[in-house]
């Protein structure tokens, strides 16, 4: 069950309860949370594509269109013509073609992944894990995203996902669920903001053209 309880004597998730099922201590209000995991590829998840193309793409394509006006202003028709006779164009055309090629290189080579999400009184916590060799789970990055920090929240029941933006347009984290996670998160998530004025939790499937 992802709803459980943290002990800070203990340093363990119990059972949700008043006190610890370990040592019989009183367990605070804030001591209650939402803990799951679950293996992800992203290969093969648009989602993941996101985070590093966002802005590498922008970025190239921003560099071809400045030096494209630039020539237009400062030479005109034949300046542009030339321009596309010199290596300029195909070079941009190159540097997208090997930026694709290395996340796609990256993320194969990342294979599966292990992702353990916790929902606290604090906010959003994520440990990816290396998931190539089971015996031994590598550490490859965490994130934390305090509540206070998150100002837009939209949920994916059909993908089983739940996207925090922070600030408000900028994909932040994935918290990717089971159908039994995503409903406790969500339920979670829904009594965390309704005190907090500031973040909107999107219908669901709202705004799903814009992600997926
Ligand atoms: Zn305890």
């Amino acid at each position: 069950m992802p709803i459980v309880s943290y002990c800070k004597k203990c340093k363990a998730e119990v059972a949700p309860a008043s006190t610890c099922e370990l040592c019989g201590g009183k367990l605070q209000k804030t001591a209650a949370r939402v803990s799951w995991s679950c293996l992800h590829r992203p290969l093969t998840d648009w989602l993941a594509w996101n985070a590093p193309l966002r802005i590498a793409i922008p970025t190239i394509v921003l560099v071809a269109v400045v030096a494209f006006v630039f020539e237009a202003v400062q030479s005109g028709p034949i300046g542009l013509q030339l321009l596309l006779k010199t290596w300029f164009f195909p070079l941009i055309g190159g540097l997208l073609f090997f930026v694709i090629g290395a996340v796609f290189l990256y993320y194969l080579r990342r294979g599966n992944e292990l992702n353990f999400f916790v929902l606290d009184h604090k906010g959003a916590h994520l440990q990816l894990y290396s998931a190539k060799n089971p015996d031994h789970l590598h550490l490859i990055s965490e994130r934390h995203l305090a509540w206070s920090e998150i100002r837009r929240i939209q949920a994916l029941p059909e993908r089983n996902a739940i996207l925090f933006y922070a600030p408000k347009n900028w994909l932040s984290m994935v918290l990717y669920c089971d159908a039994q996670a995503f409903l406790d998160a969500a339920g979670y998530i829904q009594a965390r903001i309704s005190k907090a004025k500031d973040v909107r939790l999107s219908k669901p499937a709202e705004g799903l053209d814009d992600i997926t």
